[in-house]
């Protein structure tokens, strides 16, 4: 029997793999087993009081909607349904989310304080500028500090995600291309160990996407990037810090080649976490670059909320902006919406209207909150804890850039699993049963059976301690031999090994309700 320190017992012999011990309604102690709320609630009840609608009061005639087969629950039942359902899965709330290049970091509930203002939060796209002066005020001064912050001339405030501010800039790229004269250049240079996105996002622009190789110290291979630059190359997209946790040295030799042929250097910011505060991307040559508000300045995401992927522009770029944006008029702030009158050249809109405004306050209220020495500490104290964590694992796992420091993620590969059964993925799962989200698997592609880890600023030392020790231990586990441990991974988790590949591919996003006395209008087919 486990004591704890003033003698109380705190937990029984054996544990559950010992025991074999199952429930009999399959909970698992505070955890029950959850239906869909469609299956929970008939259609037939429901959880207010409406009054009868009167016969007369329709005018549908024979366009009446029938039974609705919307779930019927009682206030506390839909209560805990949702509540029970918060439950099984992890959050940043809970514990330590190490998804490196994700910057699942704490979200400071001030943020959530400003963002519910109903100043804010009860706008309507469509209201008069007079009635919205405060709101474009607040997104004139967080485009004023992510200009700042990055010296750059002008931002895009519209696109609504890292992905979408890739596209933003790629569009400004070939717009800018176009009225130069040269449309002709239809490719964009990737290194191997690019977002995903970086590719896709050429691609749909309609380039054609060429790799651009890596030196063995996970940086771009400068003799690649110059032997495939040309008159062809529209731009480079290169990541920086890249995704392998390292910052590109050569970046000023990789803007100067860039630019030399002519083409444009956009930047995925997605890492600006590592550097905000200490680096500007102006001063290294970029031309564009999407900053993702919802990882460098903490608003909620990964099923959390919506992303923001505001874009900065070089002056180069500034002029092909697409629509709106904010100008100070002599009576207030207005929005230009038809830019043809102002600037004939922006290649359009990214959005139907301004972009995530409640991203928008999260973020401005963590910059205000933080200050200029702040921002500079987030990025000083991401790095720190990275490389904590990096020289804690590195004894028993396998850095995949073991020289020198890494910036504000730490990269391990397989090689240290060789001969004991357990894969990343194996690995990632056991970390479930210890109470952690698992780390980035498989990602970057260039290092094999990859794990990426970011812990962000927002750790302390004692979690960082409780997540390493974690990891530590199962390291130890996997090299003793035992597999099982992995290989049947999570055992713990209320859902085990789902297939991921099925539930990617073949979505089942609709449910069929089973046959019922009275038909229902039928529900939208999967
Ligand atoms: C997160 C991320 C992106 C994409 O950003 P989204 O907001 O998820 O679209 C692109 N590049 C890198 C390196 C990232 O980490």
């Amino acid at each position: 029997m486990t004591m704890n320190a003033v003698g109380r017992p705190t937990r029984p012999e054996g544990s559950i793999e010992t025991t074999g011990f199952k429930s009999l309604t399959g909970a698992r102690a505070l955890l029950q087993d959850e239906p869909l709320i469609f299956e929970l609630g008939g259609w037939d009840k429901t959880g207010v009081d409406l009054d009868e609608a009167g016969h007369d009061a329709s005018d549908l005639s024979g366009l009446t909607r029938g039974n609705v087969p919307l779930p019927g629950l009682s206030e506390p039942e839909t209560m805990r349904h949702f509540v029970r359902l918060s439950q099984k899965n992890h959050a940043i709330d809970l514990a330590l989310y190490p998804l490196g290049s994700c910057t699942m970091k704490h979200n400071p509930r001030l943020n959530e304080k400003a963002a519910r203002m109903a100043g804010f939060a009860d706008l309507h796209p469509l209201q008069p500028v007079s009635t919205t002066q405060g709101a474009l005020e607040l997104m004139d001064r967080l485009a004023h500090w992510l200009k700042t912050l990055t010296a750059m001339p002008a931002v895009a405030m519209t696109p609504k995600a890292g992905a979408h501010g890739e596209l933003c800039g790629l569009l400004c790229i070939r717009a800018a291309h176009e009225a130069a004269g040269q449309a002709a250049r239809r490719t964009v240079l990737v290194p191997t160990s690019a977002h995903g996105t970086n590719p896709a996002t050429a691609a749909f622009v309609g380039y054609s996407v060429q790799e651009i190789a890596q030196t063995p110290d996970g940086r771009v291979d400068l003799a690649d990037l110059e032997a495939k630059l040309g008159p062809h190359v529209a731009a480079i997209m290169v990541t920086n810090p890249n995704t392998c946790g390292l910052f590109e040295r050569d970046i000023l030799e990789i803007s100067r080649l860039t630019h030399a042929a002519g083409a444009y250097f956009y930047c995925d910011g997605a890492n600006f976490n590592a550097i905000v505060g200490r680096v500007r991307p102006g001063d290294l040559g970029v031309d564009a670059m999407h900053i993702n508000l919802h990882k460098t300045f903490s608003t909620p995401h990964g099923g959390g909320g919506p992303g923001a992927g505001p874009v900065v522009l070089s002056a180069a770029l500034a002029p092909f902006a697409p629509a709106p944006w904010v100008v100070h008029g002599p009576d207030g702030l207005h929005l230009v919406e038809e830019p043809a009158a102002e600037a004939v050249q922006a290649f359009g809109r990214m959005s139907a209207f301004q972009g995530q405004m409640g991203m928008f306050v999260r973020a401005y209220a963590y910059m205000r909150s933080h200050g200029a020495d702040g921002l500079r500490q987030v990025a000083e104290d991401a790095v720190l804890n990275a490389n904590y964590i990096k020289a804690r694992l590195s004894g028993e796992m396998s850095a995949a850039f073991p020289d020198g420091p890494c910036m504000h993620e730490a990269l391990f590969d397989d090689a240290w699993l060789d001969g004991t059964g357990v894969t990343t993925l194996d690995f990632a799962k056991a970390m479930i049963d210890e109470g952690f989200h698992p780390m980035t698997m498989y990602f970057p592609l260039v290092v094999h059976g990859a794990m990426l880890i970011e812990p962000t600023e927002t750790e302390s030392k004692r979690e960082l301690d409780r997540f390493c020790d974690a990891l530590l231990a199962l390291a130890a586990a996997a090299k003793a031999g035992d597999t099982q441990r992995f290989t049947g991974a999570p055992h713990l988790a209320p859902l085990r090994r789902l297939d991921e590949t099925l539930a990617a591919r073949k979505p089942r996003l609709a449910w069929r309700p089973e046959p019922i006395s009275v038909a229902p209008t039928p529900l939208a087919a999967e």
